[in-house]
């Protein structure tokens, strides 16, 4: 045995063991949140699966699994090569700690937890991956999907800057049939009209059953702790779509049964928060967690790996395969609200939606250190939530533990700060009544 191999195994081994605690310490918080349906209890196993034991994604043994780091890459065109998608945009502290040591100081831990967990080749769902599908949305994106192609094959996507115009969507449908081509190279199967059209289907399977869900998260008083939500939502990125879409099914009778039994959790008077910014990745869920132990109420999230992933239909209005294609190009830029575009009042809109249907009280802006483009669309955000008397407050954290109390104090102070607002309003409205 040689210096080098003990030196690459002792790593390994602590690597592992770091990886798996976080994650299994979150896991726990998760699950003693009180009143967990048990229906979500599938959802929280493959996350443990693929973060504490780091086994591979479910998929048959000929298929091929590719990895994908952006909503922008649709998962239709993987599932109708007969390959399986999984997302690898990673919250692990330990993969970012070891990114650090490679990527630029300033770089968001987002991509320096994908860079470490390329150069530590631990995690199965990573190192199984035939291909990687690297979006070129924001900066670190672009530089990451470089760094990616030394340690696997990648491919890239152009994503344009703005999407308005049919030249925009020209551009990124031609990125998309150069990916099809790039996918059947890949898992040697040619993606049919067929395959793509029950591709789609699926895909719409999960989204109806993930609409269903949104409407007891949307419950008041509530039925469900946000932050196991969101868990949810993690887990679509490592199961297959149907199953992922059977159990919300199975989720979505619990719910159903709790709303007709009115067996909510918590107290009415709880401040009904939203979430919205930065990715929020499993394990990083420690500002959700904190905003629900702080006694605030999870009740939405303007993410990319929660709502905004399958918000969206796809809508095919000509059924030919360029129809679908085109249709995948538009449900794939249009309707997304990520900053990396440039004209996004999209968001703005969405948020003011969000905010009146699922009655929320005050809006918690996160942002990864060194994600300048949610950063950037703080300051208009938080205008505009002033106009509504929506209380907001911008949160910043990074891929460890150390800032976790400075943020349960600020999170704290928000959660009480609404309180008083809305003791306030009610005592004026007894007064008026009165
Ligand atoms: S934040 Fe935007 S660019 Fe980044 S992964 Fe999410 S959708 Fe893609
Ligand atoms: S959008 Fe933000 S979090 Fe996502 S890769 Fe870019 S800088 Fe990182």
């Amino acid at each position: 045995m040689t210096a080098g191999y003990n030196e690459d195994t002792r790593r390994k081994e602590l690597f592992e063991k770091k990886s798996a605690r976080v994650a299994a310490s979150y896991l726990r918080r998760i699950k003693e949140l009180p009143d967990m349906p048990k229906e979500m209890e599938p959802f929280l196993d493959v996350l443990e699966n693929v973060h504490v034991h780091f086994s591979d994604v479910e998929h048959e043994t000929q298929q091929k699994t590719v990895g994908t780091f952006c909503i922008m890459v649709p998962n239709e065109l993987i599932y109708a090569a007969g390959g399986v998608p999984v997302r690898l945009c990673s919250g692990s502290y330990t993969a970012y700690a070891v990114g650090d040591e490679t990527v630029p100081r300033d770089a968001c831990p987002l991509v320096k937890a994908v860079m470490g967990m390329g150069d530590i080749r631990m995690s199965k769902a990573f190192e199984n991956c035939s291909l990687l599908a690297v979006p070129i949305t924001c900066d670190c994106k672009k530089k990451i999907a470089g760094m990616l192609k030394r340690v696997k094959p990648t491919v890239m996507l152009h994503v344009p800057p703005m999407k308005g115009t049919d030249a925009d969507m020209e551009q990124y449908l031609q990125e998309l049939y150069r990916l099809v081509s790039v996918l059947e190279k890949t898992t040697g199967n040619r993606v049919t009209e067929q395959t793509l059209a029950e591709s789609i289907n699926q895909i719409g399977y999960a989204q109806y059953e993930m609409s269903r869900f949104l409407k007891y998260r949307r419950c008041d008083p509530a039925l469900l702790h946000g932050t196991q939500v969101m868990a949810v939502m993690n887990s679509y990125a490592y199961m297959p779509v149907w199953k992922w879409a059977a159990q919300m099914g199975r989720l979505n009778a619990e719910m159903e049964k709790r709303l007709s039994e009115r067996k909510f959790i918590g107290r009415d008077n709880q401040p009904r928060i939203l979430i919205t910014g930065s990715p929020v990745t499993f394990p990083n869920i420690k500002v959700p967690l904190l905003i629900e132990e702080m006694g605030g109420r999870l009740v939405a999230d303007e993410t990319c790996l929660g709502e905004r992933a399958l918000y969206d239909p796809v809508t095919v209005v000509d059924n030919s395969f360029d129809g679908m294609m085109r249709a995948l190009a538009g449900r794939y830029t249009r309707p997304c609200d990520c900053p990396v575009f440039v004209d996004n009042k999209q968001r703005l809109y969405r948020i003011r939606q969000m905010i009146k249907a699922h009655k929320v009280d005050g809006v918690v802006y996160h942002v990864l250190r060194g994600c300048l483009v949610y950063d950037y669309e703080y300051k208009i955000m938080e205008e505009e939530l002033g106009a509504m008397d929506i209380p907001v407050i911008r949160v910043e954290s990074d891929y460890n533990e150390e800032d976790v109390e400075q943020l349960r104090i600020r999170i704290e102070a928000f959660i009480e700060l609404i309180k008083l607002k809305n003791y306030a309003k009610q005592k004026k409205e007894g007064d008026r009544h009165g």
